[in-house]
């Protein structure tokens, strides 16, 4: 719609002016879409952790991230936000099919994922689930091709991957990797080669992990572009 349309334009428009993550005070700060800041409100989020403040920026920005932040400091929202922004701008409809992508070591985690963007995104028109296993295969490569966001665990990806020639990644627009240095250094490692090797290389990506990794390899395999090292210390 003009609208819509019109919002897009102007988000767009305040972040080529320039953001300053040192200027962020409350969610409202950001140049985000109107039903992302009315979910943060909802779910009672009103001032961004510092990783937030950082890793959202750069995000907006459309750069690639690699953001590293303590246990409890809040990476949850700093891709989650992004996710929601970057399906919002490229218009994607419930039927699309998997625009983002969000890859975490374990189901506890993807299911806490799941639970923060379930709060978030109420405003929103996308379609989530998590494709963690424990459903019948054909459900789940149906899910997981006429879903917007995915939330997924390696192994369980790969097994779909392996299993079917009808995933679609075609519309993948934003590839998030939680808990990236337990991902890339582990048992997962040549899984990921397999599920890069599936995606669109024109895409982002975000990855989030306790400690910053930099690791050559790792970064070969994501081929991520020029990325926005984001990493927040403790002060104490
Ligand atoms: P991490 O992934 O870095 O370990 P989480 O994303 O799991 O951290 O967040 C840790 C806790 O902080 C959660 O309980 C979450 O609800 C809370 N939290 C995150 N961001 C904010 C915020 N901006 N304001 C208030 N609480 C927040
Ligand atoms: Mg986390």
């Amino acid at each position: 719609s003009q609208i819509v349309d019109n919002e897009i334009a102007d988000l767009q428009r305040r972040i080529d002016e320039g953001i300053d993550a040192n200027q962020i005070e409350t969610f409202s700060d950001f140049p985000l879409s109107r039903n992302t800041l009315a979910g943060l409100a909802k779910a009672r989020f009103s001032k961004p952790t510092d990783i937030q403040k950082q890793a959202v920026c750069a995000a907006l920005q459309a750069r690639d991230v690699l953001g590293a932040a303590k246990t409890g400091s809040g990476k949850t929202l700093a891709f989650l936000i992004p996710v929601l922004e970057a399906l919002y701008k490229a218009k994607t409809s419930p039927t699309f099919g998997m625009a983002a992508l969000i890859i975490t070591p374990t189901r506890e985690l993807a299911f806490q994922i799941f639970e923060v963007l379930n709060k978030i995104r109420t405003a929103h028109d996308f379609s989530a689930n998590l494709i963690i296993g424990g459903k019948h295969m054909w459900r789940e490569v149906g899910l997981m091709n006429s879903t917007n966001i995915v939330i997924c665990t390696p192994g369980r990806l790969l097994h779909h991957l392996d299993q079917t020639r009808m995933f679609n990644a075609d519309e993948l627009k934003i590839l998030v990797l939680d808990e990236a240095d337990r991902i890339m250094d582990s048992k997962f490692a040549k899984d990921m080669d397999n599920i890069i090797g599936h995606l669109p290389a024109e895409r982002q990506t975000l990855l989030f992990s306790a400690t910053q990794t930099k690791s050559v390899k790792a970064l070969a395999r994501l081929s991520l572009k020029d990325p926005a090292y984001v990493s927040v210390h403790e002060h104490e």
